[in-house]
């Protein structure tokens, strides 16, 4: 038997929450973000559970991660937002397949003096307004002689890519700024690309449709997680994928007075019982939400997390629950336990939270 600490990743949820994408661009392509082993979902067990679905293409933060993914053998080619970090990795790119984000001019460079065999796919990243990675439109006519001048290889460049910083709150006219901007660089320089342009995040695909373009890139709402601020997942059709179950593996029975665990965070005022669950800061659970008492679910039924979270130990509450070792607790996701409550709870974003769970918690397939 293995250390009782997994998370679940529900198959049905992907899938339905691709399907929410696809229905708000129906004309479009998508481009699944799976990046950060798929915001902390596991790469492996989205990649293939979306590729099942029929997701066009995936997108990865460097050839690195692709490469990782190489030996799944999936349809849908993998796209690197970030672009080469060295030359060496464009001849790689090339031979498997991989696209690359052009985002500045060492890149360019590299593609000079690279030798490759294949036809590289490339994006063009243009700046419209992120100030992150990409060029200027001022910019964009050198970017393009210098694709059209003698290359290490065969090229072809789908089209322009570009990231919207507020999103989130669509009504913003930042928004309307950089889409505008975008349209723009389109128009005058889309002749020298296959015109595949990708523009919009998960926020963008629900609320921005000025926004949509040939590729769409949503990463959190195949998650489950509300992009919009102020707007639930509920509202918005998608279903929470991930759900982080651990077990109890041993029952206190304390005093009044008595102490539990590290330090002297917390202090019985009666005779209670607590369990001992095999979840800890060593699997990503915060701290934090140890002395914020943080709610868990213990054989299903509403309890809270209790005094010092250790590596791999933590304490729940068993007020009014008779459990045992062996019972099984719910830590994290599923609309029981929003990540997105847990993100406000730290005083983040449910990005992170995903993230944050460590690697040595085995990622489960579930229907
Ligand atoms: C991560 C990422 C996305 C996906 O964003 P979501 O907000 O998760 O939908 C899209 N484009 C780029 C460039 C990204 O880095």
């Amino acid at each position: 038997m293995s250390r009782p600490n997994q998370v679940e990743i529900s198959a049905s949820a992907l899938a339905h929450n691709l399907a929410v994408a696809r229905q708000a661009a129906p004309k479009a392509r998508v481009m699944g973000a799976i990046k950060a082993n798929a915001y902390g979902h596991g790469a492996p067990l989205v990649a293939t559970t979306l590729a099942a679905a029929g997701i066009d293409a995936f997108a990865v933060a460097s050839v690195e991660e692709a490469e990782e993914l190489r030996g799944l053998q999936l349809e849908p080619r993998y796209t690197a937002l970030a672009g080469p970090f060295s030359a060496a990795e464009i001849p790689l790119a090339a031979a498997h397949g991989h696209r690359l984000v052009l985002q500045n001019f060492a890149q360019l460079q590299w593609l000079q003096k690279s030798h490759w065999q294949e036809t590289l796919e490339v994006f063009v990243k243009f700046d419209s307004g992120m100030h992150r990675l990409g060029f200027a439109h001022n910019e964009l006519a050198q970017v393009f002689s210098q694709l059209r001048s003698k290359l290490g290889g065969p090229l072809r460049v789908l089209g322009l890519l570009s990231h919207l910083a507020r999103a989130d709150t669509p009504e913003d006219p930042y928004n309307a700024e950089q889409i505008d901007a975008f349209q723009k660089a389109c128009g005058t320089f889309g002749i020298h690309t296959a015109g595949e342009h990708s523009l919009p995040n998960s926020a963008a695909i629900l609320a921005l449709p000025q926004a949509v373009t040939p590729w769409i890139r949503p990463g959190l709402l195949l998650y489950g997680l509300a992009p919009l601020q102020g707007r639930s997942a509920a509202e918005l059709d998608l279903q929470s994928v991930l759900r982080w179950r651990t077990e109890i593996v041993a029952i206190r029975t304390l005093r009044a007075g008595d102490w539990l665990g590290y330090g002297a965070s917390w202090q019985s005022d009666r005779d209670c019982r607590v369990g001992v669950i095999a979840c800890g800061y060593g699997d990503g659970l915060d701290r934090r939400l140890g002395l914020q008492q943080a709610p868990v679910l213990v054989r299903g039924q509403p309890s809270h997390l209790l005094g010092r979270v250790s590596m791999d130990l933590a304490f729940v509450a068993l007020d009014g629950i008779s459990a045992e070792p062996g019972d099984p607790v719910q830590i994290l996701g599923g609309p029981e336990l929003p990540l997105e409550d847990c993100a406000q709870r730290l005083d983040t974003i449910a990005y992170e939270i995903g993230t944050r769970i460590a690697q040595r918690v085995p990622r489960i397939r579930v229907p």
